[in-house]
């Protein structure tokens, strides 16, 4: 079922408001997103639609061939993930407080780039880098 879901980063200059798909929640692994986040990436599965309140403060940072990521120029807050062939985007799960507690992790991706100092409880379907790379270039098309 949808969900409609409004949140804002820290120092409050880009506001989000979205309608998402469902309430899952998915963690991504990999190493860019470790660095961009400073751990586990935790962001919405897909979103059907959205508006930005204070765009002029978004900055993006084009992480590969196939991405940006968006984050507030004056606070530094992590905002969304932009799949640029789709033009698919996922926002960052703690943006919003209706996740704090509706929220669900279905997925996680990039499992064997996870650091051995944390894992992440419970049964989910997890996929690894190749499982993760092959479906992107089917999305590619190539
Ligand atoms: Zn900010
Ligand atoms: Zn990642």
């Amino acid at each position: 079922m949808s969900l409609d879901v409004e949140g804002a980063c820290l120092c409050g200059a880009v506001r989000v408001s979205a309608r998402l798909p469902d309430a899952s929640v998915e963690a991504c692994h990999c190493t860019r997103c470790r660095r961009w986040v400073g751990g586990p990436y935790l962001a919405t599965r897909g979103v059907e639609r959205f508006a930005i309140e204070g765009e002029a403060a978004v900055r993006t940072y084009r992480s590969s061939d196939w991405a940006e990521r968006g984050f507030c120029g004056g606070c530094g807050s992590a905002l969304f993930f932009h799949f640029l062939p789709s033009g698919g985007r996922s926002f960052m799960a703690g943006l919003f407080p209706a996740l704090d507690t509706a929220g669900a992790l279905r997925e996680e991706i990039f499992i064997d780039e996870r650091h051995g100092y944390y894992a992440l409880g419970g049964e989910r379907p997890r996929r690894t880098a190749a499982e993760c790379l092959a479906e992107l270039r089917r999305a590619l098309g190539d």
